[in-house]
């Protein structure tokens, strides 16, 4: 008999506590899932696999012959296709799935933000010659920026980009700065002073981890270029890991017989 087994879908910091609060939890098994993109990322208590299922036929697949007995979606909020595959695989293979889905940011009093749909439409909102742009939407979304060799960039990646991703398009003007959250609002502050920025380019997360740059754009009056949040994925959410964890509490979910399975 073993205990039943439960998907985190991570590479956030809701995966990662989620994992963490969960390990010492007797009752259940956790894999986290990782897309592994991050060379050498924080990894998660508990098993782990990396890399993608293949697609929604892949997801469900797994789902069945790793036993898996509940589905949560902690991904990134911008990670649109994973919360989706989830959904679809999860119904699929009639696993209970949640996902996690943080509240996005709201502007405040003193916050000069243009909001925009895309990465590429901030891209073409940044003026012409636009100096110090601080760019904190990822090494993805580098390729976005590529057309515009009159803006000179700041760019802040959690490490340095493979010999492959290096061959992709990204601005000729760009500066890399290495670091991952959570960050603070003195460290914030004193970068943006630092790297003399004067926009700021980023998504709008939501959560606290990557809020310390709005505040600091705030006290300092830069304006900022922020990506609308994608829409609600579909299926069951909640706001926290605590809500996640109350909702798998509730399943009833019972242990499992001859699964001596491997994780891939
Ligand atoms: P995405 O566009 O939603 O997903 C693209 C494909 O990557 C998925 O179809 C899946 O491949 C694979 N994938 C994504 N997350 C996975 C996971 N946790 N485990 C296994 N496979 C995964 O995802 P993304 O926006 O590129 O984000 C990738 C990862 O980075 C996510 O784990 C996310 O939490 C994290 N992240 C994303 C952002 C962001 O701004 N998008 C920011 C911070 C962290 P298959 O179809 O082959 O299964």
């Amino acid at each position: 008999m073993t205990r039943p087994r439960i998907l985190i879908l991570g590479g956030s910091g809701e995966g990662f506590s989620l994992a963490d609060k969960l390990s010492r939890d007797s009752k259940f098994e956790i894999i986290s899932s990782l897309a592994g993109r991050t060379p050498a990322p924080k990894v998660p208590q508990g098993a782990v696999r990396r890399g993608g299922f293949g697609g929604v036929g892949g997801l469900e697949q797994f789902l069945i012959s790793e036993k898996i007995a509940a589905v949560i979606d902690a991904t990134h909020p911008f990670a649109e296709q994973i919360s989706e595959n989830a959904h679809q695989a999860s119904k699929a293979a009639a696993v209970p799935c949640i996902h996690i889905w943080r509240e996005p940011w709201v502007e405040v009093d003193g916050d000069n933000w243009t909001s925009v749909d895309t990465v590429e439409a901030a891209s073409e909102t940044i003026p012409e010659g636009a100096k110090g742009v601080f760019l904190t939407t990822g090494k993805t979304e580098l390729g976005a920026f590529a057309g515009r060799d009159d803006v000179e960039f700041i760019a802040r990646i959690v490490a340095p980009l493979s010999a492959d991703e290096d061959l992709l398009p990204k601005p000729s003007k760009l500066t890399f700065i290495y670091d991952k959250g959570p960050f603070g609002l003195a460290n914030e502050v004193a970068l943006l002073k630092r790297y003399e920025i004067e926009w700021i380019v980023t998504k709008n997360s939501g959560g606290s981890a990557a809020y310390a740059k709005l505040e600091a754009a705030r006290t300092l009056g830069l304006p900022v270029i922020i990506v609308r949040r994608p829409g609600r994925p579909e299926g069951l959410t909640v706001e926290t890991v605590d809500e996640a964890v109350r909702w798998l509490q509730t399943l009833a979910l019972h242990e499992e017989k001859n699964s001596e399975t491997q994780i891939p």
